[in-house]
């Protein structure tokens, strides 16, 4: 194993919190020689056995809930409410994993010719490649290994170079959870290309998934298609959120809130324009502008909701947004106050009068800033809507609940929440349409992202 290090900051303190191995691409291949060696004797256990140890990890998640959630805090800089918040869901997956690792799947049938039997078994699809993002450091390490685990596949995890104390944090519980020694092996590194291509270019890899931006997730999947790999990718998003003009404003301004300020605006289902009906634009922008007044910035430690933003270029690239936005037309309505730390931070702010056409509603904003547009056609609000290269998720509030879901239907997206601004829940099918995915986490569909299908087709002897 080299022996570079590199340095974890906390982006709301700027404090070093911790220090990992630089690994390169020959510590890559290393560690596919131990997940390749591991696989034959994990695929072989029982689905029981598997769905103990993930129960176990599961519970061990919960036995270190506060201890998780301070070093997602102190990596990632969302605050505590969130980082607990993200322990619970991340270790949900493990739980909802171990109940479907006992349901891998399989069929038994008579060809229509008779005689002949197909038996029908879904099988690990092999080792497999996984590339997380920092936003969800826990869940989105959790979302891949669970499902990988419960259909008997090994891993090999690459996290983001800017929260790799996490994925280390969840292996050790793993560890101590019954998983056996390369299992699940995370590489932590500074080279993401190097030792992401190392692995696809590997013939023992068979599967990679990954979760970070649709600019990403292209380059990896024309690697894959050099030897055909597996891909299951998601991807960025551009969330719509509609308000109609009889949709309870409490709710709606609730859900808004929760949709775009959830870890600071960090998120590939937060909203990134929202669509108000003219009618109720008045009353809307004033109740979601005087609670984002309110909204507490600053560092996990001091109590905030709301951190800063994951590194210097990030925060920097949002103020620019915000900029470019006011020289198209648009006006700061309401901004919350800056803390005093030294970190990453950008106020939330809400944006009125936004063209419908302004470049700040085509790109993932990924920050803390809420453009708000008025409405008054349904037909050219859908086509405003589905005007868009992403397809990830999208909030509707309407006061009936028909038109809610009519609505709901016409917008191409995996997700849709429906007066709720979330959307994410581990026993339902999380991904993306168009450019924001392929395939689906959590889920019963999980669990068929890590299977291959094989069928015995048998010589029957007739009686
Ligand atoms: P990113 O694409 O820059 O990085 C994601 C991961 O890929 C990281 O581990 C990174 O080190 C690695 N990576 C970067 N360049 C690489 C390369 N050339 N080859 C191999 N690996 C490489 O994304 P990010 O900035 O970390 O995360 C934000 C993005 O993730 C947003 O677009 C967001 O919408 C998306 N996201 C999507 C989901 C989802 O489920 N659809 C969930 C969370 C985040």
């Amino acid at each position: 194993m080299s022996a570079a290090t590199f340095d974890v900051e906390d982006p709301a303190t700027l404090d070093v919190v911790g220090q990992v191995p630089d690994l390169g691409v020959e510590d890559a291949t290393a560690a596919v020689d131990r997940a390749a060696a591991a696989f034959p004797g994990w695929a072989a256990t029982a689905p029981r056995h598997r769905s103990d140890v993930l129960r176990r990890a599961y519970e061990l998640m919960l036995r270190d809930r506060d201890e998780l959630a301070a070093l997602i805090a102190s990596e990632n800089g969302k605050s505590l409410t969130d980082a607990a918040a993200e322990v619970g869901y991340a270790a949900e997956f493990f739980r909802w994993f171990s109940e479907e690792a006992v349901r891998p799947g399989g069929d038994y049938g008579v060809a229509p010719a008779g005689g002949v039997r197909t038996l029908v078994s879904a099988r690990p699809v092999g080792v497999a490649a996984l590339v997380t993002p920092w936003n969800f450091p826990a869940a989105m390490a959790t979302r891949k290994i669970g499902p990988a685990l419960a259909a008997g596949c090994t891993v090999v995890l690459k996290p983001a170079a800017e929260t790799p104390l996490t994925a280390l944090a969840i292996a050790r519980l793993l560890t101590e959870a019954g998983v056996p020694d390369g299992v699940v092996e995370v590489v932590t590194t500074t080279d993401a290309p190097g030792v992401v291509s190392t692995w696809l270019a590997d013939p023992r890899v068979r599967k990679v998934s990954f979760t970070g931006s649709t600019g990403v997730g292209r380059t990896l999947l024309r690697q894959a298609a050099d030897r055909v790999v597996n891909a299951s990718m998601e991807l960025g998003g551009n969330a719509p959120v509609v308000v109609t003009e009889d949709a309870d404003l409490d709710a709606a301004v609730a859900g808004t809130l929760v949709a775009k300020f959830r870890n600071g605006g960090q998120a590939c289902t937060a909203a990134n324009r929202i669509y108000v009906h003219r009618d109720v634009m008045a009353d809307f922008l004033a109740r979601f502008g005087a609670a984002v007044e309110k909204l507490r910035v600053g560092t996990a430690a001091d109590g905030a909701e709301i951190g800063p933003l994951i590194t210097a270029a990030a925060a920097d690239r949002v103020r620019r947004v915000i900029d470019r936005a006011v020289e198209d037309g648009a006006r700061i309505s309401h901004q919350a106050a800056l803390p005093e730390a030294p970190g990453h931070f950008v106020a939330p702010t809400v944006l009125a009068d936004v063209a419908p056409e302004a470049a700040i509603l085509r790109d993932e904003i990924f920050g803390p800033v809420a453009p708000i547009v008025a409405w008054d056609d349904e037909e050219a609000l859908l086509d405003l809507v589905n005007d868009t290269e992403y397809g990830l998720a999208a909030y509707v509030f309407a006061g009936e609940l028909g038109r809610a879901i009519r609505l709901g239907e016409r917008i191409e997206a995996g997700m849709i929440g429906l007066n709720r601004g979330i959307v994410s829940d581990p026993s339902a099918p999380f991904g993306g349409v168009k450019q924001s995915g392929l395939g689906r986490e959590g889920a019963r569909d999980g669990l068929r992202e890590f299977q291959e299908t094989q069928y015995l087709s048998v010589d029957w002897p007739e009686a």
